[in-house]
């Protein structure tokens, strides 16, 4: 399989290349150049949710991506060590019609791990042997930095910083994005995620810092996450078409759009993924575009879901790429926004009355969940996807239902650890000057 840079630029690379390279060398996104159609036939009849039935799914629907590369004979055992845990599909209200995907059963409790955990693996293999280490850049808007840094960390041959927005992300979050070491560094960016962002893009811009340290990317801008994140939709989707004859819905706590374009991504290749909505926060760049509106990026605005607090998604560039016309892509995804007291409405409502306890992402979700039902919106089967455990945000989810929120024991390890990072400004000269001096050491 090739792939392509969705501003058409430059030529082909393979698989290994793509995930190396992070961004296509005109500043574009990768993309595979077709989607191959998946015989669902080929799937066990009774798909697995656990580790194992996830890492079949995930060997089946990545092989035609990674065939002819490298990586391709290594590709099982990939998916054997990154789909390591669980995302099982839990019933709400009979017969199907109203689950959650529950995508927080890994190392860090978000659904990160799983596109963290697929392109470590990856890169073990792709760096074995390397002279060089490579030093692998990402920008966190809270859960990200925290995924890739547990994927990473110890891994020879990588070097990880992470870039946060001081003072953005819950303490709980930072904790976890600051407790590693060795291999891996944080950066506080005196600045919002979006400014994260674009130290990031200035980075890899700079050709005479690329001459002297070799940088890599896993965002989800790098397709190395987001292909094994379709692995989820597929695998939940197939499941519930087996059980229940009818194509599961997903509404999706959206960010950066990189789940909502995995989800996508599985619906391309043939998986019986029904609608797909994405739940915004009050940051509603995207909700305004699939309502009729020019495409009109701006600045994130800080909300109680700050994983989602981003004003211009990267993956919307993928979105556009997929579709061409933005009447195709309005008719593909449709959104809602929710602002912070809706949030809080949902969180509390939803534990008072059923006894759930939802993270302020997963929250969004839930309540566009409400409304769509309110708007006789209730004949497809839907799926919430529960992209973090509450216990990440303890200092928003507590007050609001007035109790403790079990922690999982693989968080109460990271509370454990020493925290360290370095402050700088959002000045890419900054980055740079850090990156050279950890470099030479
Ligand atoms: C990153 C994140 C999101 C947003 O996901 P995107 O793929 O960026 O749209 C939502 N919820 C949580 C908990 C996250 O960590």
């Amino acid at each position: 399989m090739q792939f392509v840079s969705t501003r058409g630029s430059t030529a082909a690379a393979t698989f290994g290349a793509v995930l190396q390279q992070g961004i296509a060398p005109d500043g574009g996104l990768f993309m595979p150049e077709s989607w191959p159609r998946i015989d669902l036939t080929e799937l066990p009849r009774d798909i697995g949710l656990d580790a194992a039935g996830l890492a079949v799914a995930a060997q089946t629907l990545l092989q035609p991506f990674a065939a002819d590369d490298p990586l391709a004979p290594e590709l099982a055992a990939i998916c054997t060590e990154a789909f390591s845990f669980a995302a099982p599909l839990v019933p709400l209200s009979d017969h199907g019609r109203y689950s959650v995907l529950e995508l927080f059963h890994g190392p860090t409790a978000a659904f990160k791990d799983f596109g963290a955990r697929f392109l470590s693996a990856c890169f073990a293999r792709l760096r074995a042997g390397a002279k060089r280490p490579v030093n692998v850049l990402v920008a966190t808007s809270g859960d990200t930095g925290g995924a890739v840094a547990a994927a990473f960390h110890g891994r020879p041959g990588v070097r990880v910083t992470i870039l946060f927005p001081l003072g953005l992300v819950s303490p709980t979050q930072q904790q976890q994005l600051t407790c590693w070491g060795d291999n891996v560094r944080a950066l506080g960016v005196r600045g919002n995620f979006d400014q994260c962002q674009r130290l990031v893009k200035a980075a890899f811009a700079d050709e005479s810092l690329a001459a002297r340290v070799e940088l890599s990317s896993a965002n989800s801008i790098n397709l190395g996450r987001l292909l094994p994140q379709a692995v989820y939709y597929a695998a939940s989707s197939l499941s519930h078409w087996q059980r229940h004859g009818v194509r599961l819905s997903y509404i999706i706590p959206s960010g950066n759009l990189g789940n909502a374009a995995a989800a996508d991504i599985a619906r391309q290749m043939g998986f019986p993924v029904g609608e797909i909505v994405l739940a915004h926060n009050a940051n509603s760049t995207v909700h305004d575009y699939l309502a009729g509106a020019e495409w009109a990026p701006r600045a994130s605005v800080a909300t109680l879901a700050s994983a989602m607090d981003v004003g211009n998604p990267s993956n919307m560039e993928r979105l556009r790429w997929l579709h061409r016309e933005p009447v195709a892509l309005r008719a593909a995804l449709s959104a809602d926004t929710v602002d912070d007291a809706a949030i809080r409405a949902r969180i509390r409502g939803d534990f008072d009355r059923q006894g759930w306890i939802w993270c302020p992402h997963t929250a969004c979700a839930a309540e566009v969940h409400s409304r769509l039902l309110a708007r006789g919106r209730g004949a497809p089967h839907w799926c919430i996807v529960a992209t973090a455990h509450p216990a990440k945000f303890p200092e928003i989810v507590e007050p609001l239902i007035g109790g403790a929120v079990p922690v999982p024991q693989t968080l109460l390890a990271l509370f454990l650890r020493r925290s360290e990072f370095v402050e700088i400004d959002a000045d890419s000269f900054e980055l740079r000057k850090f990156l050279l001096e950890s470099t030479a050491e």
